[in-house]
């Protein structure tokens, strides 16, 4: 490819969906007198986790919700955690809650995950909300279905409301998708089967992972390590997606050797990132709007 490739510009599509997000808040207050809440659960002191929960509290403001901050110290234990957890999920006016990933080793981060409702899992990382995902189908959870909503997990919702918005036709392309976490690779490759794709799921004892790559047609990058992959992995033509993000603002791909084969692109910072961001804050006025202006 000589071409320049599309940039998948996440930023101005993030910003689309919160417009939509504070129309729908003023829509709920509205109708239920309820300013809905979003309680951020942040354990210890990761530097970078505090940023993350700032700038989820500051867009969760920006929509006309309230922003919850709970900071517990990083010497907090599962019970203790679950404790909040429960608190937090009985608060009728928390519409949901997010517990930053990751927390301090020793805690059952699994348990504390599995412990918020469905409902008020707005960043999709229960065992409901990724069963529901996978086994159902997820169509950016709808109320309007008479169902209650189904999150999908943030990152890799995002990157499907990124490539519906570009239209990506995605049906019969085979996707490659490098890394397995709970949070991103499986739900992402979940997904895009969904989508009528053909999955490739990509970890660290992939045998010729270069050569794998080579055959997507849409790659996506979810490793956590700086410009890992490589220009001379992506066919000429591919969609490569960039999950990543690293010390520095440096994705997980890279991006100038990547561009000269890719058709389209994602850049980091300003691709996944605000899309990962509007995503929970879009769940979240979803759920509000499930709980407290029911015509079910
Ligand atoms: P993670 O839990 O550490 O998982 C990394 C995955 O990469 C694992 O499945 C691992 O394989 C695989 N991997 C590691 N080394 C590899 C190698 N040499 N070859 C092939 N696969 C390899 O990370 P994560 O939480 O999924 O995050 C991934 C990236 O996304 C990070 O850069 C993170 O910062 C970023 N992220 C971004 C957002 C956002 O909003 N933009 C949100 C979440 C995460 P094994 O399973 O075999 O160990």
């Amino acid at each position: 490819m000589s071409q320049q490739p599309i940039l998948l510009d996440g930023k101005t599509v993030a910003q689309q969906v919160l417009n939509q997000c504070a129309q729908r808040v003023a829509r709920i207050k509205a109708q239920s007198g309820i300013t809905p809440a979003l309680a951020t659960v942040l354990v210890g002191e990761d530097p970078a986790s505090a940023t993350y929960v700032k700038m989820k509290g500051k867009r969760t403001e920006e929509v006309g919700m309230r922003s919850m901050r709970v900071h517990l110290p990083a010497t907090t234990t599962t019970e203790e955690l679950l404790a909040k957890i429960r608190e937090l999920a009985s608060d009728t006016t928390v519409a949901g809650i997010l517990l930053q990933h990751p927390v301090p080793k020793g805690i059952d981060e699994r348990a504390a995950f599995d412990a918020i409702p469905a409902i008020k899992d707005v960043d999709g990382v229960g065992v409901t909300n990724f069963g529901s995902v996978a086994l159902l189908g997820f169509t950016h959870s709808s109320p309007d279905t008479g169902k209650e909503p189904v999150h999908g997990c943030c990152t890799p919702a995002g990157i499907m409301r990124l490539l519906a918005h570009y239209k990506v036709a995605l049906r019969g392309m085979h996707a490659v998708v490098i890394g397995r976490s709970p949070i991103l690779g499986k739900p992402m490759a979940a997904m895009l089967l969904n989508a009528d794709c053909t999955v490739t799921v990509c970890h660290s004892r992939t045998v010729d992972l270069p050569g794998t790559v080579k055959r997507g047609d849409i790659v996506v990058a979810a490793v956590g390590k700086p410009k890992f992959v490589q220009g001379d992995w992506v066919k000429p033509g591919a969609i490569v997606v960039d999950a990543g993000y690293n010390a520095g603002n440096i994705g997980d791909v890279d991006f100038e050797a990547c561009s000269k084969n890719a058709s389209m692109i994602t850049p980091v910072p300003g691709g996944v990132g605000p899309m990962t961001l509007a995503t929970l804050i879009d769940q979240t006025s979803i759920a509000a709007e499930w709980m407290y202006c029911k015509t079910h």
